[in-house]
C-alpha cells in the first residue's frame, strides 16, 4: 500500500513539472521592471505575470518564464514596465474648455470664465464627450487610474469603466445651482443614489466631493462627511489652494481652512484633499493626525500663481501625497503625469535652493505607490507585487529623449515623455497597444471636440 502510494506520488510529481507550470493570462517583461514594492526593487530583464485582473508573480523574465505558462505575452526587452500612474485630482470632462481661458488668477479665471461657460454648456453628454477626451489622453499618457471631480459624476463613471480605467470619482456639491443640481440639499440625493449604484464596482470607487470650505455651508460639509461614511466612500475637496482662500478664512472664522473643517469634523473619514499650498505645520499636523491624503498639483499652482506646496515637510512629517494635473481648462492644460512628476520634483529644487530636496524616486512614487496611499488603496494598486491589481505600463526607451540609459527611474522623471508609453494594462485588460487605445473611438471623441469648440466659443458672444 504505502509503495502503490508513494508511486502515485511520483508519478504525479512528473505530470506536474511535465505540464510546466501555473497558469497564467499574460506575461509582460521588459528590460527594466520598476516594481515601486517596499524595497524599491528595479529589475533588469524583468517580468510579471498576470492572472485574471490580479498580478500573480513579478521577478526577473527567467524566473517568470519558468514558473507560469501564460496564454498570451509581450516582450519588450527594450522598454520599461511600471506600475500605472496615478492622478489624485483632476476634472476630466473640463478638457472640452482647454485653453479657454490662460494666464489668469484662480479667481478671475473660475468666476470671469469657467463657471458662465458650465452655466450655458454642461449637460450629461458634455460631460460624457469630455470625460472620453480626457481619459482617452491619461490612458494614452499611462494613467492608470484618476481621481475626478465635477457634475453629473455617474455618466464620468460609465465614462470610466467605457474606457476601461480605474476612477475615485467624487460627485461635486457646490453652494450655488449648477447644471446638474439646483441646491446643496438636491446633490447630495444625487450623490447618495450614485453612491449606491456603483457600491462594489471593480473599476470605479464612487465619491463625495464638496468643492471646497469657501463654496459650501457648514451644514452641507457636514452632511458630505455624513453622506461618504455612511457608504465608506472618500470624500475629496480642494483645500488651500490660494492664499485668499487662507485670509478670507482666518478673517472671517479665526482660523485656517483646515481647523475649520476639522472643527466641522470633516477629516473624519477617509479624506483626500486637493493642492494644500497654503498649509501651515499646525495644518500639515491635522491632516497627519486624521490620516488626509494630499493631492500635489504643481503645473496648476504653477499657471495660476497659487504658490508652491510645502510638499518636503508634508514628506518629512509622513502625509501621503500624491499627483494631479488639476483641471485641463486653465490651471495645467493637460492631463500628463510625466510632466508633473518631473515638475513636482524642479519646483521642490528651485523654491529650497536644495537640488536633492525632492529627488526623482520620490517622484515617481508619488505618481504610484505614494498617490495610492493617498487614495487609501495602497492595497490595491500602486506597485507591481503579486496580489495587486494588474494596472501597468510599458514606456518605449528607445527614442533620443531615452538614450542613454543609466537610471531606469531618473530617466522616467527626467527624460520620459507622455507618448513614449506604448502599452497600458488596467485590471488585467489591455486598453492601450502600440500607443492604440482599443476602448474608445479615438477619431469620433476628436471630431466631438472640434464640434464642442465651435459649440462654446458661441455661447459666449
Ligand atoms: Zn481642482
Amino acid at each position: 500500500m504505502v509503495r502503490i502510494c508513494s508511486f502515485i506520488l511520483f508519478v504525479s510529481a512528473v505530470f506536474v513539472s511535465a505540464i510546466g507550470a501555473e497558469p497564467a493570462d499574460w506575461i509582460w517583461s521588459a528590460r527594466y521592471v520598476i516594481t515601486e514594492d517596499a524595497r524599491h526593487r528595479v529589475i533588469e530583464n524583468g517580468a510579471v505575470a498576470i492572472r485574471g485582473d490580479r498580478i500573480i508573480g513579478v521577478g526577473t523574465k527567467a524566473e517568470i518564464d519558468k514558473r507560469f505558462e501564460a496564454r498570451q505575452r509581450l516582450d519588450r526587452p527594450d522598454a520599461i514596465l511600471a506600475p500605472g500612474l496615478i492622478d489624485t485630482h483632476t476634472h476630466a470632462a473640463m478638457s472640452l474648455f482647454r485653453g479657454i481661458a490662460d494666464d489668469l488668477r484662480l479667481q478671475d479665471w473660475l468666476t470671469k470664465f469657467i463657471f458662465p461657460a458650465e452655466a450655458k454648456n454642461v449637460t450629461p453628454e458634455f460631460v460624457r464627450w469630455g470625460t472620453r477626451l480626457g481619459c482617452l489622453e491619461m490612458l494614452l499618457g499611462g494613467t492608470t487610474t484618476f481621481t475626478d471631480m465635477y457634475y453629473f459624476e455617474d455618466v464620468v463613471a460609465e465614462v470610466a469603466k467605457e474606457a476601461g480605467m480605474r476612477g475615485v470619482l467624487g460627485e461635486t456639491i457646490i453652494g450655488f445651482p449648477v447644471a446638474d443640481n439646483k441646491t446643496p440639499a438636491a446633490a447630495l440625493q444625487f450623490t447618495e443614489r450614485y453612491l449606491v449604484r456603483f457600491r462594489n464596482d471593480p473599476l470605479v470607487v464612487a465619491a463625495v466631493a464638496p468643492h471646497a470650505l469657501y463654496t459650501n455651508s457648514d451644514e452641507t460639509l457636514k452632511a458630505s462627511r455624513a453622506l461618504a461614511n455612511k457608504y465608506h466612500a472618500p470624500l475629496i475637496i480642494h483645500l488651500s489652494e490660494t492664499k485668499k482662500e487662507n485670509d478670507d478664512a482666518m478673517a472671517k472664522r479665526h482660523m485656517s481652512p483646515t481647523r475649520v473643517l476639522d472643527s466641522l469634523g470633516v477629516w473624519n473619514g477617509r479624506s483626500l484633499a486637493a493642492h494644500g499650498v497654503w498649509l501651515d505645520e499646525a495644518d500639515m499636523g491635522i491632516l497627519k493626525a486624521r490620516g488626509v491624503g494630499v493631492a500635489h498639483c504643481p503645473s496648476s499652482n504653477m499657471k495660476l500663481a497659487s504658490g508652491v506646496a510645502p510638499v518636503v515637510r508634508m514628506l518629512q512629517m509622513g502625509l501621503s501625497v500624491g499627483l494631479g494635473p488639476d483641471g485641463p481648462a486653465g490651471s495645467n492644460n493637460d492631463f500628463n503625469l510625466f510632466e508633473e512628476m518631473d515638475l513636482a520634483a524642479k519646483l521642490q529644487k528651485v523654491s529650497t535652493g536644495d537640488p536633492q530636496a525632492l529627488p526623482a524616486a520620490t517622484a515617481l512614487e508619488m505618481a504610484t505607490i505614494r498617490g495610492a496611499r493617498a487614495l487609501g488603496m495602497e492595497k490595491e494598486i500602486g506597485s507591481l507585487e503579486a496580489g495587486k491589481r494588474a494596472d501597468l505600463i510599458m514606456v518605449r526607451t528607445d527614442r533620443p529623449n531615452a538614450v542613454p540609459m543609466y537610471d531606469p527611474v531618473s530617466q522616467m522623471v527626467y527624460a520620459l515623455k507622455a507618448d513614449d508609453v506604448r502599452d497600458v494594462m488596467v485590471n488585467g485588460k489591455t486598453v492601450v497597444r502600440d500607443a492604440k487605445i482599443l476602448t474608445l473611438n479615438q477619431a469620433q471623441i476628436l471630431l466631438k471636440a472640434a464640434e464642442y469648440r465651435a459649440r462654446i466659443s458661441a455661447s459666449l458672444k
